[in-house]
């Protein structure tokens, strides 16, 4: 069986690991460069980016998370997804740049400080659609080589794999679908 890690400095990474836990990957949270070392992928969960990059600094995780993700999958989602884009905005601040993509931070303004809603005409397969919660969400403004849009809100993407990782602006791990964290798991169990 995999062994997924969340990083668990900073955000709602109790959810994620509930999540991973309903489909059937082995979960353990990530601290240190060891705890890193020893799992098959990694989440980045949702929170906010800029404490948790000051986080990772502070406990010298900056370089270990790079060198993981140029190897094994990252699932990034909301703030994790701004933690590796090539490109943040609004503003510009430092990530992992382990994804080629450009992302304007809490882009939806007030208006999406924090919805749920239902996304229609996703690649996921399954039953039509997929709930999708928001809070001071990013828009993923350019998506780069690799980049496969599975689901897109008012047009934008917000759902996009890029072969060994996976980008949500939203938190599937706050909704009841597993179908998103059962892709990674089984990512994961092909590598
Ligand atoms: N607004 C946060 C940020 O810019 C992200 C919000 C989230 O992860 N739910 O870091």
């Amino acid at each position: 069986m995999a062994t997924v890690g969340v990083l668990a400095l900073q955000g709602d990474y109790e959810a994620h690991a509930a999540a991973l836990a309903r489909a059937g990957a082995a979960v353990v949270e990530v601290r240190t460069a060891a705890e890193l070392a020893a799992v098959d992928g990694l989440v980045i969960p949702g929170g906010e980016s800029t404490s948790m990059l000051k986080l990772m600094e502070y406990y010298g995780l900056f370089a270990p998370l790079r060198e993981f993700g140029l190897a094994k999958p990252v699932f990034g989602t909301c703030a994790g997804a701004i933690l590796l884009a090539t490109e943040v905005l609004n503003p510009a601040q430092p990530s992992l740049e382990l994804l080629d993509m450009a992302v304007e931070r809490n882009a939806y303004g007030r208006q999406l400080d924090s919805r749920v809603v239902q996304l229609t005409g996703h690649a996921l397969g399954g039953e039509p659609d997929l709930e999708a919660v928001f809070i001071r969400a990013p828009i993923i403004r350019r998506v780069g080589q690799g980049g496969t849009v599975l689901a897109s809100y008012l047009g934008d993407p917000v759902l996009v794999d890029f072969g060994r990782h996976m980008v949500a602006t939203f938190h599937p791990e706050l909704g009841q679908d597993p179908r998103i964290h059962a892709r990674f798991v089984q990512r994961l169990e092909a590598a």
